[in-house]
């Protein structure tokens, strides 16, 4: 099933592959899912740009464990609503997170998405994917700047390509479409710092 999608985020008719800006081709991409509302308007776009997707989850920033299950399960549900190939990480690495942010918590973000970038770009070359890149894009509250270049970086050294886009003009579009399918959303963005910036308003 594809997501009917607003305009103007509609490219219409478009069933060419990508090519990348080092001119290769790229037919066929992994997307590191953040989470299930974030993926409906990624998956939607890069669809119409031709690319075969397949999401790729792996989250451990994400606390406590039952919340992490909860936008698993999500995320799930959106992959069987919508026929998306959906590839799950095994195990929780919230440790390795910790031990990535320790000590950094007011600048943890980089970290956080290096862990999961870098995974993502093993997975994608040791699947032969063509190129990977990540939901994170779509969201206006991310270092969008930041998340390019360790996306990049992180393809540089795995061997795959990121493919990157600026995916936030579909932001709204993207949570329009996750409540009608009746989505869960959530209100912090993952980590305990997170939550308890969101709930105790605070700035660590
Ligand atoms: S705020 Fe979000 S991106 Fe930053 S470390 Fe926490 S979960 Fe990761």
């Amino acid at each position: 099933m594809r997501i009917p999608l607003n305009p103007p985020f509609v490219k219409g008719g478009c069933s060419r592959v990508q090519e990348s800006v080092k001119g290769a081709e790229i037919t066929s991409i992994l997307l590191h899912a953040c989470c299930g509302p974030c993926s409906t308007f990624v998956v939607n776009r890069l669809q119409e740009q031709g690319l075969e997707v397949s999401a790729f989850w792996y989250n451990p920033n994400v606390h406590p464990f039952r919340e992490h299950q909860h936008r698993l399960e999500t995320m799930e549900l959106l992959a069987r609503a919508i026929d998306l190939p959906l590839v799950i990480d095994e195990g929780y690495d919230m440790l390795k997170y910790f031990q990535a942010v320790v000590g950094r918590e007011s600048d943890r973000c980089p970290d956080c998405y290096r862990l999961r970038l870098s995974r993502t770009a093993e997975v994608a070359h040791q699947r032969g994917f063509d190129a990977f890149t990540t939901t994170l894009l779509i969201s206006p509250y991310q270092n969008h700047d930041l998340i390019r270049v360790i996306g990049e970086e992180s393809g540089e050294e795995r061997g795959v390509e990121f493919h990157y886009e600026d995916f936030r003009p579909g932001f709204r579009e993207g949570h329009r479409i996750s409540r009608e399918l009746g989505l869960y959303h959530q209100g912090y963005c993952g980590c305990v710092y997170s939550e308890w910036e969101r709930y105790g308003k605070v700035k660590i």
